[in-house]
């Protein structure tokens, strides 16, 4: 078996599922009571996963997972650890990680099932000089008097 497993999709891209189930109940919604709620992967094995498949020529990694942007939480943004550096299980220090990773393969990262208050909030921690989200109604607590629509 390949070091990055029996893939489904062409060998250009894949998924990489961070975590399972979700903590909302969105009346509509049959996941929680099926999937339960949020379990993060560690993120060690999480980086590990990527590195190996674009080692193996994926170009563009697809992240899932219920809600994205809580990667996490459920673990309390615990460090885990990735070639033996301490790494947050939170969303901005995965998205930093993944980058890196991507880079010198020229590959490039697609996050799926991301809310826009949470990717308002993404945009504004990895970015210190704002101007983050770029709209009157941020409420990131980062939020500086540059920030566009002060
Ligand atoms: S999976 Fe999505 S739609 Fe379903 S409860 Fe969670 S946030 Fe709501």
């Amino acid at each position: 078996m390949p070091a990055q497993g029996i893939k489904l999709t062409p060998k250009h891209y894949a998924y990489l599922k961070i975590s399972e189930g979700c903590n909302h109940r969105c009346t509509f919604c049959i996941i929680p009571s099926m999937r339960g709620d949020l379990v993060s992967r560690p993120v060690g094995d999480v980086l590990r996963e990527a590195r190996t498949l674009f080692e193996a020529g994926v170009k563009e990694l697809l992240v899932v997972s219920q809600d994205t942007s809580a990667y996490g939480v459920d673990v309390k943004f615990r460090s885990g650890f990735f070639d033996g550096r301490p790494v947050k299980t939170r969303m901005v220090e995965l998205c930093e990680q993944l980058a890196k990773l991507a880079e010198p393969h020229g590959a490039w990262v697609r996050l799926h099932y991301v809310p826009v208050s949470a990717r308002r909030r993404t945009a504004a921690l990895s970015c210190p000089a704002a101007p983050c989200c770029r709209t009157s109604t941020c409420r990131c607590s980062t939020r500086t008097p540059t920030c566009s629509g002060a």
